[in-house]
């Protein structure tokens, strides 16, 4: 599968617009994860082969920087969470 669960099309996201997200989840209240457990999870993201652009998980249209800072969230990798 390399299709992105989401999108029908190429989807490019702005740096403005991710930190955009990254601000509303901060705001929102929600568990943050810790520095080691962000840049882990991301250094994951950043080679899986689920990554689109640099940016989307294909697996669930989510912009890992944003998805990762949650700390309840966990990856949807369709063989098993990676992190
Ligand atoms: S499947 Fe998991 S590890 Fe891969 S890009 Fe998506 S969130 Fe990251």
């Amino acid at each position: 599968m390399n299709r992105c669960i989401k999108c029908t099309g190429s989807v490019y996201v702005s740096e403005e617009e991710i930190e955009e997200g990254i601000r509303k989840v901060i705001e929102s209240g929600v568990p943050i994860a810790d520095e080691d457990l962000y840049l882990k999870r991301l250094n994951t993201c950043y080679s899986c082969e689920r990554l689109a652009y640099g940016t989307t998980c294909m697996s669930c249209g989510c912009i890992v920087r944003i998805r990762a800072l949650n700390a309840l969230r966990i990856c949807p990798h369709e063989s098993g969470s990676r992190w």
